[in-house]
């Protein structure tokens, strides 16, 4: 018997006893016949608490496995930790200070433990299926190895290479970052025009950067600007007094400022391309920390004063001509939000623009849900220039093994069987030399170590029988905005190291924004914790927000609305099914009673048909909305608002000659209740548990890994159909009549007459027109369809 109240010890009793028997178990024999159906996990970022979108993107691929898990598939569903982030290193660094090395790696380990099982088990409060015993974190030996080989490979191949190449650097994290990493960011700034000097001549230059002034190399303007034509090539002067060309080319943007820019080394983008198209010298501007160098007495000074202080100096020799403020976007690294610059460096690099196009072209052969967002991958692909900076200046991360000879001049890695290795922490000696050799202290860049995770879960390199299982894997779920780098990467390095294509399906889910429409973010005070909803409404009503949100990659409001329909749906299914079981108590299901079924009970189970239909083509292709939107409309509509109403009579009634009639109508009630818990289970499985063990109470068996409904031919009735939703037309005229005449159902209505030129069509539904509707007397007349009240 169902308790008073759905409550959260029921979910927390179910997901105990799901552990216990060991349900969302992986079957690695080779016995088992079952297909398989694997999921590369995103490993999330172990911050010590799941949000929004974790719990958005999460129920998005539960939903799946739970599904196939039904449909008789073998699910592999590991679950892995990113956690060599940047903002662990900050909060290990303000915990603990900087201490040595191997003292902060420690501390690492302990505090990404720590993290780990408070988000565990927060997924395990929501319901969520992995298999535990497939955990992986990346700061594991284990997958360092796995980073570590798949470099060692892709240098042999000379896909990894060292070298000093402009990259993007952010002063702040003194790391260099790649360019995904760099979002932009609009601000007012000041353009300054400043006085050069040609031929005696002053000449206007309009620059936001005065402060990289000294690293001008060269001045440009566009050969049809007529004003400029006769200064091609000569010198020009810079307001610190240095001597430059200034260089008619197509490329400068005549309408901004006065039509004369400045090129400065590593300005920016631009500046790169016409640092080599001139082969101008090359003046570093900053230091690793944002500091200005080669700039005399401004050298040392951080970006910002030195932005202020030359141009105190400047108008101090009237050598500004004006100011104007002007909105611009500048680039900022995502994870600290601070302006990076370009810098020469000598850094490690992954090729990939030479595979753009074969990127591209990968991409198409994995099936997207949505299908549109696909060109978020290919339109990025296509707008790559530079190949991919894979090392960071920081502590955590995955080791880059390598070695270098200052003597050789040479980069030695180590042997495949010594993996993992640290070179920070491991003095060698030249294998050619004998000279001492220096470790590579930078780390990989945490995409590196999460592109391979579908290497990760099929155990590459390491069980070759099993790799051929699972990869590729058949799901890589994961949020739209990492497509240009955690869907980018993966699909090129998965190929490069096993000639295939890592995933079959991509899922993606867009963010969870504030219910302002705004982005979560605790500086706006607008976050909702899941811990706090939760608490409140209870893990399957989460859930079935996480349902309900709508569009596959699209970014949405996160919704009170949906999280309290979901409870009231939870409400509303446990008192039918109560009412159900009640019921049901004394029955014993036969098939027998199918051929008693009045038309209302062929019309419910013609319903119920179309809805595991319907319901299963949904979730095959994983459109939860329109799936949790159908079963909704059908337990609480069809089921309680109709079906129930017209059966009560029948359940009600101790007449021994209407027996036939009250065991069809338990006959239909079995089967509605079972198979539409069934089709919840993926999104509720914890209230659907409930209701499915009154009628299995065999502890070993469990909703969760019942069979999927089948929808049985036999229960397809398109007569039915039509003849009820007469009747369902009927019901709601007579409930607005009473609403009408404030009569309560106990009121009965003495006479109503029906229109009708079907009249036996009519005498199918008469005893639910009069018991439900609680009439005295129907009279049928012909005429238009139609329904009237009184005499
Ligand atoms: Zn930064
Ligand atoms: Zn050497």
């Amino acid at each position: 018997m169902l308790e008073n109240r759905y409550s959260k010890e029921i979910e927390e009793k179910w997901q105990n006893e799901w552990q216990k028997y060991n349900i969302y178990q992986f079957d690695e024999s080779n016995d088992c016949k079952k297909p398989i159906y694997s999921i590369d996990t995103p490993p999330p970022f172990t911050s010590g608490k799941l949000h929004m979108g974790h719990i958005l993107s999460y129920s998005y691929f539960d939903f799946a496995a739970r599904y196939k898990r039904m449909r008789g598939f073998n699910v592999y569903y590991p679950q892995g930790w990113d956690c060599q982030g940047f903002p662990t290193e900050v909060k290990i660094e303000k915990k603990y200070g900087m201490k040595d090395r191997k003292e902060f790696l420690k501390h690492a380990h302990e505090w990404t433990n720590d993290m780990i099982e408070k988000m565990k088990a927060q997924m395990i409060m929501m319901g969520y299926s992995p298999d535990w015993r497939y955990e992986y974190k990346t700061i594991s030996p284990d997958y360092h190895k796995k980073v570590q080989l798949s470099l060692l490979k892709m240098y042999e191949t000379g896909e990894l290479y060292n070298a000093e190449h402009p990259i993007h650097w952010c002063p702040r994290c003194g790391s260099a970052i790649a360019k995904a990493e760099a979002s932009d960011l609009e601000r007012t700034s000041k353009l300054n025009y400043l006085k050069f000097k040609c031929k005696e001549d002053i000449i206007l230059v309009a620059t936001t950067r005065p402060e990289m002034l000294h690293a001008c190399v060269a001045v440009l303007f566009h050969p049809e600007d007529t004003k400029y034509a006769k200064y091609a090539n000569e010198e020009i002067e810079t307001p610190l007094g240095k001597k430059v060309k200034f260089i008619p080319d197509k490329e400068v943007d005549k309408e901004f400022g006065t039509g004369v820019v400045m090129v400065c080394t590593f300005g920016d983008k631009q500046d790169v391309v016409w640092t080599y198209r001139y082969k101008l010298p090359i003046i570093d501007a900053f230091d690793k920390y944002g500091k200005l160098i080669n700039a005399g007495k401004y050298d040392g000074l951080k970006a910002e004063q030195a932005k202020e202080k030359i141009m105190e100096d400047l108008e101090a020799e009237g050598k500004v001509e004006k100011k104007e403020p002007l909105k611009q976007i500048v680039k900022v690294h995502d994870r600290c939000g601070k302006p990076i610059e370009l810098l020469r460096s000598k850094q490690w690099f992954i090729k990939v623009k030479d595979f753009s196009s074969q990127i591209s072209e990968d991409a198409t052969k994995v099936k997207w849900h949505p299908e549109f967002a696909i060109t978020y991958l290919t339109d990025w692909a296509n707008f790559v220039e530079w190949d991919w900076v894979i090392s960071r200046e920081r502590i955590l991360g995955t080791p880059i093994p390598f070695w270098h000879c200052e003597k050789c001049g040479t980069w030695v890695p180590p042997n495949e069987d010594e993996l993992p290795v640290d070179p920070r922490l491991e003095d060698r000696n030249c294998p050619k030399c004998g000279e001492k050799m220096i470790g590579e202290n930078s780390v990989c860049d945490c995409w590196v170590d999460s592109s391979i995770s579908p290497l990760i879960v099929s155990k590459w390199q390491e069980d070759e029988e099993f790799f051929n299982k699972i990869y590729p894997c058949d799901l890589r779920p994961q949020g739209v905005e990492i497509i240009r780098t955690w869907a980018y990467y993966t699909i090129h390095r998965c190929k490069r190291l096993t000639g295939k294509i890592p995933f079959k399906n991509i899922l993606l889910n867009g963010n969870v924004l504030a219910p302002d429409g705004k982005k979560m973010s605790k500086s706006l005070n607008n976050e909702i914790q899941p811990e706090e909803v939760f608490k409140q409404y209870s893990a399957d009503a989460l859930r079935q927000w996480a349902a309900l949100s709508g569009a596959m990659a699209k970014d949405r409001p996160f919704s009170y609305k949906d999280i309290k329909y979901g409870k009231s749906f939870l409400t509303k299914l446990w008192n039918t099914a109560k009412f159900i079981e009640m019921h049901l108590r004394d029955y014993e299901y036969d098939d027998q009673d199918f051929d008693n079924l009045r038309e209302v009970d062929k019309w419910i189970l013609n319903r119920l048909h179309a809805l595991i239909i319907d319901t299963t083509n949904h979730l095959e292709t994983y459109e939860y909305h329109h799936a949790i939107k159908g079963l909704h409309e059908f337990v609480w509509h069809e089921v309680c608002d109709y079906y129930l109403e017209y059966v009560k009579y029948r359940l009600y009634d101790e007449n021994p000659e209407n027996e036939k009639s009250k065991r069809a109508a338990k006959y239909t009630l079995f089967n509605v209740l079972l198979n539409a818990s069934k089709l919840l289970s993926p999104f509720v499985p914890h209230i659907t548990e409930e209701i499915y063990q009154i009628y299995y109470p065999d502890p070993a068996k469990f909703i969760v890994n019942s069979s999927w409904p089948q929808s049985y031919t036999q229960w397809r009735n398109q007569e039915a159909q039509e003849k009820i939703i007469v009747l369902n037309e009927f019901m709601s005229k007579i409930r607005q009549y009473r609403a009408q005449k404030q009569m309560s159902m106990k009121d009965e209505i003495p006479k109503v007459k029906v229109f009708t030129y079907k009249p036996e069509e009519i005498e199918y539904i008469l005893d639910e027109l009069k018991n439900t509707g609680n009439i005295k007397t129907v009279e049928i007349l012909q005429g238009d369809l139609a329904i009237q009240f009184g005499n």
